[in-house]
């Protein structure tokens, strides 16, 4: 089974999202577990839980990603800086509790000017102190396009913070197809290449779930601009043969495309799945 959908707005609750997501054809979606700046989340409706658990059931919704507010950095030299991250981090993974069994999102963060060694460190060391034996979500590590001091730009680095995580059976990665690109591996070019690559660093039992975007940007722009599906530097075809790919096709996809109306990316799933049919 194709499991593909995007990102919606959190603000009217889990069963509302299900709602959504069935109404554009999708069977899964992401969500920001709070303003995605940060700040105070919501307190979670048991009864908007529960609603969402028989409409999820009834609309084939099994997987679900949560995303961290992505201005989080758990590898920031500030401590009031990473003290905020881990008191999120540690927040957002009780509240996950409410859907138990789902994936949870996050960019590993910035080393601003410490070096990448001490970033990788740190970031490793915020997860050891949230993740708890308890949590039944799975942990991801977004690859990112290399912006800046961003962490997470090469498969190496990811690899490395995860090396360093004692409960790291609860942690995989979250594959972002515009980040990559960005971040130099060539997914039009030679996808079965960026995969081998990715399995020998990380292992490709880590990789959880698949952002689709395309790029606005040629490879290895270290820019990090998504683009609509065909507007870009990767194309349909290319985003369709990562949909189609044997190593990938059963991972669920995640659309963080920038359109105004929901109802546009009820187009782009369709765009995609008919794309993605010619590959199989
Ligand atoms: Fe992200
Ligand atoms: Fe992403
Ligand atoms: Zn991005």
């Amino acid at each position: 089974m194709f499991t593909i959908g995007c990102h919606l707005s959190s603000s009217k609750g889990y069963a509302h999202m299900a709602d959504a997501a069935a109404s554009i054809g999708a069977n899964t979606f992401q969500f920001f577990t709070r303003n995605p700046r940060g700040g105070r989340a919501k307190d979670i409706d048991p009864a908007d839980a529960a609603a969402f658990a028989s409409k999820a059931d009834a609309a084939g919704i099994s997987t679900i990603l949560a995303h961290a507010p992505y201005t989080l950095n758990p590898a920031a030299a500030k401590p009031e800086t990473r003290d905020f991250a881990l008191m999120t981090l540690a927040d957002d993974l009780d509240r996950m509790e409410a859907t138990p069994h789902q994936l949870y999102n996050m960019h590993p963060g910035a080393h601003v000017k410490q070096g990448a060694d001490v970033g990788i460190q740190k970031i490793s060391d915020a997860i050891n102190q949230v993740l708890k034996p308890e949590h039944t979500t799975t942990l991801l590590l977004e690859t990112m396009a290399g912006k800046g001091t961003e962490i997470g730009g090469t498969f190496e680095e990811l690899a490395q913070i995860i090396s360093r995580i004692e409960l790291s059976d609860k942690v995989g990665i979250c594959l972002d197809t515009c980040h990559v690109w960005d971040g130099g591996y060539d997914i039009v070019g030679d996808l079965d290449g960026v995969l081998e690559r990715f399995d020998q660093t990380i292992g490709l039992g880590r990789l959880r779930a698949i952002h689709i975007n395309d790029s606005k940007n040629p490879m290895g722009a270290h820019k990090d601009r998504h683009e609509v599906i065909g507007g870009g530097h990767i194309g349909l075809q290319g985003i369709a043969a990562v949909t189609a790919h044997p190593a990938l096709r059963d991972l669920p996809f995640f659309l963080e495309t920038p359109h105004e109306d929901i109802a546009e990316y009820g187009e782009e799933i369709l765009a995609i799945k008919a794309a993605r049919e010619g590959m199989l």
